[in-house]
């Protein structure tokens, strides 16, 4: 397949946000996008770089009313040597392509995506900010786009990514949050969507979120669907609870989000050779490690904050109070140490940092 490329001409370009600690999350788009087609004879085609664009789309598009999609978050770094960096972009595309098998979507071919997404990055380079924490987020997506008022699956799709520049998510600091553990709402069941990032999961989330800000806190933190018990994720981010010298997360069964962040944090601490677990563990027993003081340290970890730590939960109108309620040692080491790698300052004994601009 060939790439063709329709640049924007220099004089049409948008203005950028110079002040980078105004640039916020998902609001500003860069000046180009990618887009390739699917029909059934002629599997994907047709790959382009065109300015950034309203799509048109007929009011009958599948994905408009069943929600077939599924979508990706990945950033592109600036280095201090003003090197252009990816983070595990190929774990991301593989992650959709297994969301795409999940919604019956087809695959796409992850060389080909990865060659595209770098060209395409590559041509809006200047957009990628330049302070620590600040990037440029990459948002693949994939929508079903035939006309059809009826449950099956599409026969034609049309996969994009958009860019955009991103402050970084603590434009006040690195700042322990305050979560709202639901037992009225949950994420996702096994055997359903919930391993998929697919639209659905989110709008699902929605309610649960809004009450647990009407209440003053800034995340959910979800327990099993079943059972109502076990811990699960927090928002849109996976959880690690340090108990002693253990590091505890939910192992991947199904209804958990594969985050790229997550297993990062799973290597990491493996190399520093922290104890970390994946099993199934209660909110009964995150609260008794509360109360006596056994966990210490609690954190989200996702692409767009990279670590998350929190300072107190909620569960069933009685705060706990994590550790002296500021952020833990461990999370502040894993936080640098990322962040470090994702920026190309850190020796990358992974293979996970590629830079592309060479
Ligand atoms: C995207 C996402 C994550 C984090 O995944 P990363 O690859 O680390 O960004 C975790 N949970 C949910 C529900 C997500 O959508």
């Amino acid at each position: 397949m060939e790439l063709a490329v329709r640049e924007v001409a220099p004089k049409n370009r948008k203005p950028r946000q110079k002040d980078e600690s105004k640039l916020g999350f998902g609001r500003l788009f860069t000046d180009h996008m990618f887009e390739m087609d699917y029909h059934p004879d002629k599997g994907w085609h047709d790959p382009r770089i065109v300015p950034h664009h309203p799509l048109s789309l007929d009011p009958a598009s599948m994905v408009l009313h069943y929600g077939q999609e599924a979508f990706e978050g990945l950033k592109a770094y600036r280095g201090k040597d003003d090197g252009v960096y990816l983070f595990r972009h190929r774990d991301n595309l593989k992650r959709m392509n297994n969301s795409c098998k999940r919604l019956v979507m087809p695959e796409l071919p992850i060389d080909f995506i990865s060659d595209c997404l770098k060209k395409l990055v590559l041509l809006d380079r200047d957009w990628i900010p330049t302070s620590t924490g600040c990037a440029l987020y990459i948002r693949p997506n994939i929508i079903a786009t035939d006309p059809f008022l009826g449950v099956r699956p599409s026969s034609t799709y049309l996969y994009y990514i958009i860019l955009g520049p991103v402050g970084a998510y603590y434009p006040e600091g690195f700042n322990p949050v305050s979560i709202y553990v639901s037992d009225k709402y949950v994420r996702a069941v096994v055997g359903g969507v919930g391993d998929a990032k697919t639209a659905g999961n989110y709008a699902a989330g929605l309610l649960a979120q809004k009450e647990a800000k009407d209440k003053g806190f800034t995340q959910v933190l979800w327990l099993d669907a079943i059972e109502r018990k076990y811990i699960e994720e927090v928002g849109t981010m996976n959880i690690f609870f340090k108990f002693g010298d253990e590091v505890v997360t939910s192992p991947l069964t199904g209804s958990i989000l594969p985050g790229v962040t997550r297993d990062s944090v799973i290597q990491v601490l493996g190399k520093w050779g922290v104890k970390c677990t994946e099993r199934n563990y209660s909110i009964g027993e995150v609260i008794a490690g509360l109360k006596d003081g056994h966990v210490t340290e609690v954190f989200g970890s996702g692409t767009a904050a990279i670590i998350s730590p929190v300072k107190s939960i909620q569960y069933k109108g009685q705060d706990y109070q994590v550790g002296d309620g500021k952020t833990g040692p461990l999370s502040q080491k894993l936080y640098d140490y990322i962040l470090s790698l994702q920026y190309g300052q850190q020796e990358d004994t992974f293979g996970w940092t590629e830079r592309i601009d060479l």
